[in-house]
């Protein structure tokens, strides 16, 4: 049976990749760092092994990779505030990268990694104003960027430059834009908890943010793909839709949800009041300067080469709201 090692196990991303895997036939084993607690990975498939490395440390990573064929490289910090001091991100993404493509390079097995890194490896360039949609062509300059952004821009690079010098090793990257869709477990992650925010109302409305959207599910599907295709080898992979408003995102949750007795607030917050609120709060300050930005990206690339496609956004959006009440990450109203 073909091995796949899919890093960091017990993530949102992981564990829809894990799932797409073990349901292809393929053996899966997981990292998980530090002590997995049951309720970390008990959505996984009972076949999983799982296995310790930290992306902070060297040991585990050579034991993880023996007798795979492929790697899927998914972890790394995906904070939803602003860390203290950068390296809290940069350093597990960067060093972290390069710990798995070694351990790979060195393995007698492994064949190909796939990486997950993010549109914020592509639209945070200075180009973005000046080209009407963003490709794989387009890269972040991580002088324009706050730490996460800055994190995956620059594991990236290092993931390619370390394939330029170890060609025995193919790599494969994915760039998806912001997850969207199902949580397997009682845990939101940075990307769902947009949505958990307006379910909640623990937002008053919308800054006038911009995303472009994917499901997870068409994003495990994705990474299968990237990982199966020989034509795939070398080459970065944008996973994202249309561009969408934040306030767009509330107003499909209100659709579905309000007449449920939620009350998902479909308004705009003004810039003047994120700008106010900045002066408290060191996140909302970092993200002000994606306030009216575009998320213009195109997907084409993975539509042509690998057959992929996308639901339509919609479903994700309900889905993940749907998911979030079931597991009681937002409070239940009744259907
Ligand atoms: P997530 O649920 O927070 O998953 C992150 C995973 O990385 C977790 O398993 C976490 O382990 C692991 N991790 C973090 N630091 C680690 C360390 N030092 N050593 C070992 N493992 C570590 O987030 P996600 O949304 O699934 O993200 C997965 C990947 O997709 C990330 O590379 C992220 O940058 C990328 N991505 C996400 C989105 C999105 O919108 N969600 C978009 C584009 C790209 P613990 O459970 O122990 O914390």
């Amino acid at each position: 049976m073909v091995r796949v090692l899919v890093t960091g196990a017990s993530g949102f991303i992981a564990g829809h990749v894990i799932r797409e895997l073990v349901g292809a036939g393929y053996a899966v084993r997981g990292t998980v760092r530090g002590r997995a607690a049951g309720a970390t990975v008990a959505h996984l498939p009972d076949s999983v092994e799982l296995v310790r490395a930290d992306l902070n440390r060297d040991e585990g990573w050579a034991e993880a990779v023996a007798g795979c064929q492929y790697v899927m490289h998914v972890a790394s910090p995906f904070p939803a505030r602003v860390p203290r001091h950068e390296d809290e991100v940069v350093r597990p993404a960067v060093e972290g990268t390069l710990r798995v493509l070694r351990a790979a390079a060195d393995s007698d097995t492994v064949a190909r990694v796939v990486l997950t890194s993010s549109t914020a490896a592509v639209t945070y360039g200075d180009d973005y104003h000046r080209m009407p949609v963003l490709t794989e062509r387009n890269w972040s300059d991580p002088e324009h960027c706050t730490a996460y952004p800055k994190s995956k821009t620059l594991a990236e690079r290092a993931a390619w430059d370390f394939a330029a010098a170890e060609p025995r090793v193919e790599l494969v990257v994915v760039n998806p834009g912001l997850v969207l869709g199902p949580v397997l477990r009682r845990r939101s992650t940075t990307s769902t908890d947009l949505v958990r925010m307006l379910l909640c109302r623990s937002v008053p409305g919308s800054p006038r943010l911009a995303f472009a959207p994917v499901d997870v599910r068409d994003v495990a599907v994705a990474h299968r793909l990237a990982m199966q295709r020989p034509e795939a080898a070398g080459k970065r992979y944008i996973l994202a839709g249309e561009e969408m408003w934040m306030q767009d995102i509330a107003k499909v949750l209100a659709d579905e949800f309000n007449p449920r007795g939620y009350h998902v607030p479909t308004g705009r917050v003004p810039y003047w009041l994120m700008w106010t609120i900045g002066r408290f709060s060191p996140t909302i300050r970092s993200g002000l300067g994606l306030i009216g930005r575009p998320q213009r990206v195109s997907a084409r690339q993975a539509e042509q080469d690998l057959g992929w496609s996308m639901r339509p956004v919609r479903e994700s959006i309900v889905d993940t709201g749907w998911s979030l009440i079931e597991h009681g990450l937002v409070p239940a109203r009744g259907r």
